[in-house]
């Protein structure tokens, strides 16, 4: 059995198989690199799939936060 864990996500591989760490869940490598890995652009990932998305993922999760808060917000607002 060979196990890798990535020196800057800490996703672990074993076998090849990528897990995310805690959860013992197989894990998606594009997933990975888009929601971390392409985000830090650090060429010490080991990630294979690091570099094919654009981060994306990233974003998009901050700007659905974004979009939770302001409803939050206007929520609030309203019930003041
Ligand atoms: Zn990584």
């Amino acid at each position: 059995m060979n196990t890798k864990t990535c020196p800057r996500c800490g996703a672990c591989w074993i076998n090849d198989q990528h897990y995310w760490t805690g959860t013992n869940k197989k894990g998606d490598e594009t997933k990975l690199a888009s929601l971390i890995c392409d985000h830090f652009k650090d060429p010490n990932c080991i990630n294979p799939k690091r570099g094919t998305t654009d981060g994306e993922e990233f974003r998009r999760r901050q700007e659905d936060f974004e979009r939770i808060k302001s409803d939050m917000d206007a929520f609030i607002n309203k019930h003041k």
